[in-house]
Order: C-alpha cells, then structure tokens, then sequence
C-alpha cells in the first residue's frame, strides 16, 4: 500500500486503533491529521498536523465541520474516534444516549457530508467506517453501543450508495476483541485468557491486525469493494 501524496484524517487518532491506523498510513508516505479531544503537542510522531474536537460537544463539533470544509484536498477519511457505555438498558438516561449518539454515529455523519464534497472536487476517495462486532451481534449492557454500531453499518451503506457516482468507496471495519492500552489496563490477565477461549484464533487482535485492513480499504488498492461490513474478529462471530 502507497499512500504517497496522500492526504488522511483519522479521528481519535491519539491511542487505540486509531493511532495504530494512524502509524500504519503515515509509514507509509501518506500525510496524517489526526483528531484528539486534548491538545496534542505538535509533531507528535506519526501524525502531521493535529486538530482537536469532542464530538459530543456541539460547538465542538461544528468548528471542526468548518474546518474539513476548507480543506483543499483529502483522500481519505477513517471515522474511528468512539466511546462505550456498558449500562443496563433500563437504566440508561437521556444524558447517556445522547453523548454515545453524537460521538458514534452524527460524529461519523456530519463529518463524510462535510469531507465528501471536497473527495469529489479532486476525483474521488475512501471513507472507513469503525464499527464492531456489537453492531452485529450483542449481549447484555451493550444495547446504546449496538445502536449505535448498527447504525454506522446502515450509514456505510447509505454514503456508499450515494457516492459510488463520485468514484467515493464507503466501507466499515468492526474489530472483535482488541489489545489496546485500555484492553490490557481495564481487563486481568485470567480475563483476557477467558475472552480468549471463545475466539477460534485464541486470542484477542493486536492494533497493527486492524489498522492493515482499514488502511487497504482507505487505499487507493481498494476499487471495488463498497458499502461492506469487514468483520476482524478472529473468527469470534461465526461460531
Ligand atoms: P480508545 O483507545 O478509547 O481511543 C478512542 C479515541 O477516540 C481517542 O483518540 C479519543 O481521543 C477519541 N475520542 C473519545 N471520545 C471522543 C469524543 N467525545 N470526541 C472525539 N473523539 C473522541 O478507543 P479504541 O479502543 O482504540 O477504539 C477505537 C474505535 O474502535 C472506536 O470506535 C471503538 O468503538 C472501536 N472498537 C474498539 C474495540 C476494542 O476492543 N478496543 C473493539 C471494537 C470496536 P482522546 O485521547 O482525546 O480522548
């Protein structure tokens, strides 16, 4: 993959997934902005150029969407930054949903209307949607965070229909189970081994695994794979 002249926002690009996806592209000669909700120093390896934005903040928000605007050029655009709300769903306050909604799922939607325009104006792009396993399946506790994944999905398939005529790719990745500093930090290590056991890999992805499949669907590589869901779990939700 060559990302050469190639210009790619990543939203929550300062840990996680997002900064592996971040890592992965930049290696690989493409010119990362990333988003943060803090002030990142900037320079910060491997990202270009930083901007902040809390998406559930409104104005927030809406200065970021003005700045995409301006933008002359993107390419690609990996909506990656998300929360988790682990609640039981009659317990779940107005509070809640609207935080989790704003950041999973309008997040990702004002931010490809604002950036489809400009991928048009150069001849086309790539936007990769993060999702997960949770959007297509679910257990207890997880019903605001399946609401919103599952919503991603149906706005993947949505922006791909509409701007396929625009030469526009619209794909999601959902990651299963996945080693970030959070995972290792929030989970013991008889947890994980747990969690393991139900995965046929035995083992939870590391970010690089993840990071290589959203950076081929951000890719100039990717031309005719629009509107899918690519499940990177492990083999986790097929048995
Ligand atoms: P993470 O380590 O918690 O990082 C989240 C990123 O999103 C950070 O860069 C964070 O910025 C940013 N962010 C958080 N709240 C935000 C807000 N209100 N507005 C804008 N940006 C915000 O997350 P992760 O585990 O890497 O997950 C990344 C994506 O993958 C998420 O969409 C998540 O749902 C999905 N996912 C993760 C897993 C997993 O096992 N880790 C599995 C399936 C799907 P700050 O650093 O400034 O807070």
């Amino acid at each position: 993959m060559d990302f050469s002249n190639q210009v790619v926002l990543v939203t929550g690009a300062s840990r996680g997934i997002g900064a592996a996806i971040a890592d992965f592209i930049s290696e690989r000669g493409g010119h990362v902005i990333g988003t943060a909700t803090s002030d990142i120093s900037p320079g910060k390896s491997p990202v270009e150029e930083w901007v902040k934005v809390d998406f559930s903040d409104r104005e927030s928000s809406s200065s970021f969407l003005d700045w995409i605007r301006k933008l002359d050029t993107l390419s690609a655009c990996v909506n990656n930054a998300g929360i988790n709300i682990i609640k039981p769903l009659v317990d779940v306050d107005k509070l809640d949903y609207d935080r989790i909604q704003k950041v999973n799922l309008e997040g990702p939607y004002n931010v490809i209307q604002a950036a489809a325009p400009i991928m048009s104006k150069n001849g086309g792009g790539r936007f990769v949607n993060i999702a997960s396993i949770w959007a297509s399946i679910t257990k207890s506790h997880r019903s605001l965070y399946s609401t919103t994944k599952a919503g991603l999905l149906g706005l993947t398939r949505g922006a791909a229909v509409e701007l396929a005529p625009n030469n526009i790719l619209v794909n999601a990745v959902s990651p299963g189970f996945t080693m970030t500093d959070l995972t290792r930090s929030s989970l013991s290590v008889d947890e994980i081994a747990n969690l393991s056991s139900n995965v046929p890999l035995n083992r939870f992805a590391e970010v690089d695994e993840i990071a290589r499949v959203v950076a081929f669907l951000a890719s100039t590589e990717n031309t005719y794979l629009t509107g899918q869901n690519l499940v990177v779990d492990g083999g986790f939700t097929v048995v």
